[in-house]
């Protein structure tokens, strides 16, 4: 389609198409056109960069600058023709989000004069001055500078008038800024480790790549309402607010139609999702009210983990059209379900044989088992590690709460999986090997059926299901890469160990597959404490879980600590995925983040308490005393007393929670401003941690009691049941 055809499409389906009031135009037809991809490059780039750009794309070689040259100026072309006036780096600091700075192509040039420039060297590098973007102590003013580089393997694409260019972020001494990077470097961990294992299968040739189906929920509010709850503008989440009389109980949202206004707004983000290639396939309801989840095909995990950053951003863009603000936080609403981003990770080769799915004949299964064991081994190793990666201070209340994964890390595998696995370590001894026939391990078929199987734990954190696992505790605001790099990561290192295992017992002269068989056995077999098939809400779980030594830590400054302990330095170092400096820095930042996080929850709580709760509550409390002074002078004694007493114990109770609040909310105040000064980063977070949450729940506890006792006309803010039910 041409670009002003292309225009004209795009104005009826803002005016038409999103109110039913025309079909959509056909999706294939415009697919990617926002993006630099390989039918553009046809278009702008001459064959001979064409080739170079694809060497760099698929097998990582470093470009060079002359190609960058001819690459930037067709880049540069493109995007005039698409209409763009910017261009930007566009990268994924751990504040999370993404961070941009627009740059104009006009130069000017000579006595008034000025033309449209984009160089090569603009397109590679570029030096950002964002010295405020939080790095752990990794840059020193001195060298406060920060660079982006292209990252060739993520395609440019077109947001409004900007040209964006997915960078990496990172120090001038070369350590990662960002989530990307290490990304990236674990695709590579991972890739190499499993090509070692793989070539005891006859393979190993060919790349691995991991991959990532993600799966986002969010909320929608009413823009209006949004605008006067001041928690929801500075903190994501209602500090205060009364459970709706309704709420999820009858489980009358989940999977149900979808209501008009987020059907219109739905559909427009999925339009703007498939004109930047972002591969959006479901859309539905959630459990909560006004709660829904989109999620994409799968693809390649950094380039599905840009996509989904950029899917927020877009969706944050669309949901204004539509009068909407989207939450993405974990836990808006206190007593309603919260929103998380279910990974669903997997690895395979790049002409598409999964590593992670049962095969027909018995030795493709074998292959299955060996590298599921040594996932289930890399998950119990470093279960510790998994959780840091996703418990922050927003996803806290979500995890171990009755309707997320609880936080102790464990796997699922099914009845199927663990049969298979029994059947194996039963026959170990007596399995006689013959790659060609293939037939004869002993390991009987897993049946077809498993891809299936719907018999999945939901309370599972870890769970196999038929070709992938889902990891289901990283929270829905989160930068789904900081999991994922972990996950590969942790597979890399184990996948080495056991390559190393079975080269050792080859060299002593075993025969591969034997020793590719016992040393799967001797792995499933050490991994079998992460193993859970029960329910993982139940307190026996808790305990279980303690004594089989799996990590129990709920307080997220804490479980940061194992981003630097002995085992995780040495899982980085050895894959070379990230170096000690860099993990010290990560949890400096996660600490940071932490203790800025409930400092402005507390501070906006303190202020929606004390001037706008309190002042209100008590207006109330004089209404009703002067009821009760003109009761009294109206009624004669007896009559008096009897008719006055509900205004009087409704006086009492206001008072009551009036005074507590206001002696709270103070107390709480000068407990921040203690915790604040804690010099240490992490000391100070454990403190929030341990000294300032229990004064938010107690003061939430007062307020929320105001709320049903005060009149409703006077109350300041949009209830839950507005919040939850208008759209
Ligand atoms: P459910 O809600 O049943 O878990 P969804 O359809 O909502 O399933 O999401 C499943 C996600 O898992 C999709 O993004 C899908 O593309 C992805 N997925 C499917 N197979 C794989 C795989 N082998 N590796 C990674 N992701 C996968
Ligand atoms: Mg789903």
């Amino acid at each position: 389609m041409s670009n002003s055809r292309f225009r004209a499409v795009e104005a009826a389906f803002h005016r038409d198409v999103v109110k039913a009031e025309a079909p959509a135009p056909i999706t294939s037809e415009y697919y990617g056109c926002n993006v630099f991809n390989r039918k553009v490059m046809r278009r702008y780039l001459s064959a001979d960069t064409r080739e170079k750009i694809y060497i760099t794309i698929e097998q990582g070689a470093t470009l060079d600058r002359e190609v960058a040259e001819h690459v930037a100026a067709g880049m540069k072309r493109w995007a005039q023709d698409m209409g763009a006036t910017h261009y930007t780096h566009w990268f994924q600091p751990l504040t999370g989000g993404t961070a941009e700075k627009h740059d104009s192509f006009t130069q000017p040039h000579g006595k008034g004069d000025a033309i449209e420039t984009f160089s090569g060297s603009l397109l590679c590098q570029q030096e950002s001055d964002a010295s405020s973007f939080p790095n752990g102590g990794l840059r020193n003013t001195f060298e406060a500078r920060g660079y982006t580089a292209w990252d060739p393997s993520s395609p440019a694409f077109i947001m409004g008038d900007c040209l964006c260019i997915p960078t990496v972020f990172i120090s001038y001494t070369g350590e990662a800024l960002d989530y990307k990077v290490p990304l990236l470097k674990s695709e590579v961990a991972v890739s190499n480790a499993a090509q070692r294992v793989l070539r005891h299968f006859g393979m190993g040739d060919e790349r691995v790549q991991s991959l990532l189906g993600w799966e986002q929920e969010f909320f929608l509010v009413d823009s209006a309402l949004f605008a006067q709850r001041p928690d929801l503008i500075l903190a994501e989440r209602t500090l205060i607010g009364h459970n709706s009389a309704r709420n999820q109980q009858l489980d009358d949202h989940y999977f149900g139609s979808i209501p008009g206004r987020v059907l219109e707004f739905l559909k427009e983000l999925e339009f703007e999702c498939y004109k930047l290639s972002i591969p959006i396939k479901t859309r539905h309801n959630e459990v909560a009210p006004n709660q829904f989840e989109v999620a994409p095909v799968y693809e390649q995990s950094n380039l599905a983990n840009d996509h989904n950053l950029l899917l927020m951003t877009v969706m944050r863009d669309v949901a204004e059209r539509h009068g909407f603000v989207v939450l993405f936080h974990e836990k808006p609403f206190e007593g309603v379900n919260g929103s998380g981003k279910h990974c669903n990770w997997s690895i395979g080769t790049e002409s598409g044989v999964p590593l992670l799915s049962p095969g027909k004949t018995e030795f493709d299964n074998l292959r299955f088992l060996t590298f599921v064991a040594n996932v289930l081994k890399a998950v119990y190793d470093n279960n510790a590690l998994l959780k840091s990666t996703v418990l922050s201070a927003t996803n806290a209340h979500r995890l171990g709460a009755n309707e997320a994964p609880p936080a102790i890390i464990s796997t699922f595998l099914g009845d199927h999986v663990s049969k298979a696995f029994e059947d194996l370590l039963e026959t170990e001894n007596m399995v006689h090997i013959e790659r060609e026939s293939g037939y004869s391990i002993g390991v009987p078929r897993v049946p077809e059926l498993l891809l299936d199987n719907t018999d999945r734990n939901r309370t599972s954190p870890f769970a196999f299901t038929g070709n992938r696992f889902e990891f289901r505790a990283v929270g829905s605001s989160a930068n789904c890469a900081s999991a994922i790099s972990a996950i590969n990561t942790i597979v890399a290192h184990q996948l080495n160990r056991f390559a190393d295992a079975v080269d050792a017992r080859v060299a002593s002269g075993e025969p591969a597959l034997k020793a590719v068989i016992a040393e799967t056995c001797a792995v499933y077999k050490d991994a079998q404490n992460i193993c859970f098939d029960g329910n993982g809400y139940s307190e026996e779980w808790k305990q279980e879980a303690a004594a089989r030594g799996l990590d129990c830590e709920t307080c997220a400054p804490r479980a940061q600590d194992c981003l630097t302990c002995p085992r995780t330095l040495e899982v980085y170092a050895a894959t070379g995925v990230m170096s000690e400096t860099e993990l010290r820095a990560r949890s400096e930042i996660a600490w940071e983040t932490y203790s800025k996080k409930i400092e402005i929850e507390a501070r906006v709580l303190a202020d929606l308490t004390a001037n706008h709760v309190i002042p209100l509550a008590t207006r109330y409390q004089s209404i009703l005393l002067d009821n009760v002074y003109k009761m009294k002078a109206v009624f004669p004694g007896d009559e008096y007393a009897e008719l006055a007493s509900t205004d009087l114990a409704t006086i009492r109770d206001l008072a009551g929670h009036v005074n507590r609040a206001r002696i709270l909310v103070d107390e709480m105040e000068s407990v921040v401003d203690e915790v604040v000064a804690i010099p240490c980063q992490r000391e100070r977070a454990i403190a929030f941690h341990d000294r300032v949450l229990g004064y938010m729940n107690d003061v939430r506890g007062h307020v929320d009691a105001l709320e049903m006792i005060m009149d409703d006309q006077m109350w300041p803010l949009p209830k839950y049941r507005e919040l939850l039910f208008i759209h």
